[in-house]
């Protein structure tokens, strides 16, 4: 059983008093938790407060007055992670370019407090995958200006020569922890209520990942399959990601001096072949890894011929 209802400040004030007997540890964003009867009270700063467990009718009528509201059922997208998640000021970080054979691996963290949530979702942000490029470009221009980030782009020769030593799932949570980490320090001495990661692998093998890691950030993290859809800060993380991509992918194809396209399909090896054909280095352009270089070479074997 669960039920939740929305309290006013003063409301909370006296819920805090009422359950002081009989408070337990406070979970992340919570104001407090008690246990009472077989029910278990959460108080949110939001206004939030939940009722589980065996009495949860009973208890939460004592507080159903004319400021108080009940709200139903929970929104799916924020499963497993706190209620009123959205409206936390969170740290969230997404990466870019995992799946694509030319161009920078990028990683961004950004921190969007509850203060900046407005203003970034007047900008109009979603899923970066949903946008176009000159949006992204605007988008991202205008993140830049008011939110502290930090982002992580590994460009083709130095993602090449870590790929020697990590595989790209333990490349990739690097990045993530060096980002939240170099955000972390520049907003210092300020904590975000939340870290949110936007989960690429389970959170035990990112963990694992980390592992012999001098700072591994894992205090108030979750992880969540689209993120961009559980807080804002994942959301802009991405548009900065994609950004910060867009612009490595400008340079390259300027320095290739043909266009670069993104993914790994068949236009991939044949632009790939011709650079080999002209004696350009794949290992500037290209995450070399890919089975796309076999086939490229292969390709431009019948260049020669
Ligand atoms: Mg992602």
């Amino acid at each position: 059983m669960q039920e939740v209802l929305r309290c006013s400040k003063s409301q909370l004030t006296q819920m805090q008093a009422a359950y002081a007997p009989f408070t337990v540890a406070t979970p992340n964003g919570a104001i407090f938790r008690a246990k009472k009867n077989g029910t278990t009270i959460t108080a949110y700063r939001s206004g939030k407060v939940m009722f589980q467990g065996n009495n949860t009718t009973a208890e939460s009528k004592l507080w159903q007055t004319s400021t108080s509201t009940k709200m139903t059922n929970k929104p799916t997208d924020s499963e497993g992670l706190p209620p009123d998640f959205a409206n936390w000021s969170v740290l969230g970080s997404d990466e870019v370019g995992t799946g694509s054979y030319f161009g920078p691996l990028t990683v961004a963290a950004v921190y969007v407090d509850s203060a900046h949530l407005a203003q970034v979702r007047q900008l109009g942000i979603q899923d970066s995958k949903k946008v176009t490029d000159p949006e992204i470009i605007r988008m991202a221009k205008q993140l830049l200006t008011f939110l502290p980030y930090h982002v992580v782009n590994l460009m083709p020769p130095k993602y090449n020569q870590l790929m020697q030593r990590y595989n790209q799932g333990q490349l990739k949570a690097l990045c993530h922890n060096l980002a939240l980490q170099t955000v972390l320090n520049k907003i210092n001495p300020t904590k975000p209520d939340g870290i949110l990661i936007d989960q690429f692998v389970a959170p035990a093998t990112y963990y694992r990942y980390l592992k012999g890691q001098p700072n591994i950030i894992s205090q108030h993290v979750y992880f969540k399959i689209k993120g961009e859809q559980a807080h804002l800060a994942v959301a802009a993380a991405s548009i900065i990601a994609r950004y910060v991509s867009l612009m490595a992918m400008d340079q390259l194809t300027e320095q290739a001096k043909i266009t670069l396209p993104i993914g790994a399909g068949n236009a991939v090896d044949q632009i790939a072949a011709k650079l080999l054909h002209e004696g350009q280095a794949l290992g500037q352009f290209a995450k070399l890894h890919f089975a796309n270089t076999a086939k490229a070479e292969k390709l431009a074997q019948r260049y020669e011929s």
